[in-house]
């Protein structure tokens, strides 16, 4: 849902596990606000370097130039204050800053839209999400395609060993998984279809 009316200030919202179509989603709306003449800025998580430095990119090569920061902070020196929405991509790994910053923008007339993550690799809330979801004015859940079973799928399931929250997509390290299908943790290795010699890796 997009929400239509200008002036005031909001924070839109959207989550999901990955491949669902969260930063296709934000770059829909963010072209559409360009498309009504709004002047926009789209911000990124550092860590997140899988395609390109200056622009957030989506699995089915959706893009748009974004600027690169560390943390939410930043945002607060790099805004050009005529901007009038604001993107982010990959909301959860910007920090807990995030949340103040969003409020304080929305507070100030901004349109702040915001995608990332809802959960972790194992099943967790990933924070700031859950409290930027209990202070927006607007949240879309995407879903994704359960890679075992074509169900909906609403988890991200990590493929390789570690013991790291943030492990940065490359290929096979992660996939789409359903509630019953969705193993936290590390499957069972001969679950590890792209483990399987000959089989084409799937790109994330
Ligand atoms: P997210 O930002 O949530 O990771 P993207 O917007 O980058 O998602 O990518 C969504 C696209 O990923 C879909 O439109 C589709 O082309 C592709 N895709 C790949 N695997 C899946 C899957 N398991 N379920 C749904 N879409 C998938
Ligand atoms: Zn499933």
């Amino acid at each position: 849902m997009d929400i239509v009316t200008g002036n005031i200030g909001w924070i839109e919202v959207v989550c999901g596990p990955m491949f669902s179509g969260k930063s296709e989603e934000l770059i829909r709306r963010l072209r559409r606000a360009k498309i009504a003449r709004k002047r926009v800025q789209v911000f990124k998580p550092v860590l997140d370097d899988r395609y390109s430095a200056d622009e957030i990119v989506s699995h089915s090569d959706c893009r748009m130039p974004s600027q690169v920061i560390k943390d939410a902070r930043e945002v607060l020196t790099l805004l050009d204050w005529r901007t009038q929405v604001i993107g982010f991509d990959e909301a959860n790994f910007l920090g807990p800053n995030l949340v103040e910053i969003a409020q304080q923008l929305a507070d100030s007339g901004k349109q702040v839209l915001i995608a990332g993550l809802d959960t972790d690799y194992l099943g967790r809330p990933f924070p700031p999400m859950p409290e930027l979801l209990s202070l927006a004015e607007s949240i879309t859940k995407t879903l994704a395609i359960c890679m075992r079973c074509g169900n909906p799928a609403k988890h991200t399931q990590r493929l390789v060993e570690s013991e790291e929250l943030i492990v940065v997509g490359a290929t096979g390290m992660y996939e789409a998984r359903c509630r019953r299908c969705f193993e936290p943790g590390i499957p069972k290795q001969e679950y590890l279809e792209f483990a399987k010699p000959g089989r084409d890796r799937h790109s994330v």
